[in-house]
């Protein structure tokens, strides 16, 4: 008896994502050679072909066969916006689920960078951040991580040579997918994009820092800190209640030592929260500490949101006070990077999807 065309397609293998080993395996499951696993996986993630039949190398049999058997496409684009102003682009990708994510492009003279997603949505209740007032739905796929930098080079002129894991959701809580989308991205057999090109950014999971410094990949690591003291630091992320600060600063040390990299400290900057004198001078202390710099981000408002207690108190500091506070930390010999909010005009700052569950 034949199957239900519905039922027969959700059976289908979902190939995206799976890494190198596991496509030699299930290859060599399907009673094929284990070299189909390699061809498939320059295919998937290399060429970055869409259908089975563009696999030119493959017997035309086993391309017929992939196409009953198998799949690889995990999102399709939902819409897209560019800014005019700033050509820095938004992509809204739905995954086979139905569940909406967000992927921007934000271009830059000399660099092209990616920020993808690694949740829909995020369990963390950061108070500053939309993502976090969405509440968490689920972990992506590795394929449905790929997936976003595939169709948004498709959809872009310029080539993407950064990736940031900034979107929406918390890598180290989606660790083995985020892993297994960076052993893709650093596969020697993948030309898009080096490790070195790669930063993941966490709220602190100290566990999660150590054992990415052991995988030996040696990503840029930016790590979101946003008050130096650990009482306000736990008011705007409770999650330093579980991971502190404290516990944190070792851990991106062990990194840091490990990797030979230089730790990124996050600061969205929060008018009388965390850009008073004595926030200047803990971030001075602290910065010393670890081999870092230190990224100044202007607050996107929440208003779209309609937020409740801390989150609808929460005001950005002023463009000037940011340029003091910065000019302050390079007197101090602190590297300082102010990120340029372009996208504005767009909605297009990472994480910023104006979705509630
Ligand atoms: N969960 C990870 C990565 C996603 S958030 C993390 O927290 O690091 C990526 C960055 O966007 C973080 O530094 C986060 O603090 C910042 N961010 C969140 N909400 C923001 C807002 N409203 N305005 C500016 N930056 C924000
Ligand atoms: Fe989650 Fe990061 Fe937003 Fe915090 S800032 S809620 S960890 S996405």
């Amino acid at each position: 008896m034949t199957e239900p065309a519905a039922e027969s397609a959700s059976k289908k293998t979902m190939l995206k994502g799976m890494n190198h080993y596991e496509l030699k395996s299930w290859f060599r499951e399907q009673g094929e050679a284990a070299f189909r696993g390699d061809q498939v996986f320059n295919w998937m993630y290399n060429h970055r072909v869409l259908e089975f039949d563009q696999m030119v190398n493959l017997p035309k049999s086993l391309r017929h066969t992939l196409e009953e058997t198998a799949q690889m496409q995990t999102l399709t684009e939902h819409h897209s916006i560019i800014s005019p102003e700033s050509a820095t682009k938004k992509f809204l990708f739905k995954t086979n689920e139905g569940n909406i994510i967000e992927s921007v492009i934000i271009p830059e003279e000399k660099r092209v960078t990616l920020c993808v997603s690694t949740q829909v949505g995020c369990p963390l209740d950061c108070k500053f951040c939309a993502t976090g007032l969405m509440g968490y739905k689920k972990n992506l796929t590795a394929g449905e991580i790929f997936d976003q930098y595939l169709l948004a080079q498709k959809g872009y002129d310029r080539e993407i040579s950064n990736i940031v894991y900034m979107g929406m959701g918390e890598p180290l809580l989606n660790y083995k997918n985020t892993i297994k989308s960076l052993e893709i991205f650093g596969s020697e057999l993948t030309t898009g994009i080096s490790l070195r090109k790669i930063t993941v950014s966490t709220s602190g999971i100290p566990a999660k820092i150590r054992e990415l410094a052991d995988t030996g990949m040696k990503v840029k690591l930016a790590f979101s800190l946003h008050s130096c003291f650990e009482g306000m630091r736990s008011k705007i992320m409770p999650i330093n209640d579980k991971y502190s600060l404290h516990e944190n600063l070792d851990a991106l040390d062990y990194y840091a030592e490990k990797t030979n990299t230089r730790i990124t400290y996050e600061y969205v900057m929060l008018k009388g929260i965390n850009d008073r004198k004595e926030d200047l001078h803990a971030l001075i202390k602290l910065s010393k500490k670890i081999p870092s710099k230190v990224n100044l981000i202007p607050f996107n408002s929440l208003a779209h949101m309609s937020p409740e207690g801390l989150s609808a108190e929460l005001e950005p500091t002023s463009d000037k006070d940011i340029q003091i506070f910065a000019e302050k930390l390079r007197d101090n010999y602190i590297t300082v990077m102010l990120r340029n909010t372009q996208g504005k005009d767009i909605a297009a700052a990472c994480g910023q999807l104006a979705v509630k569950f």
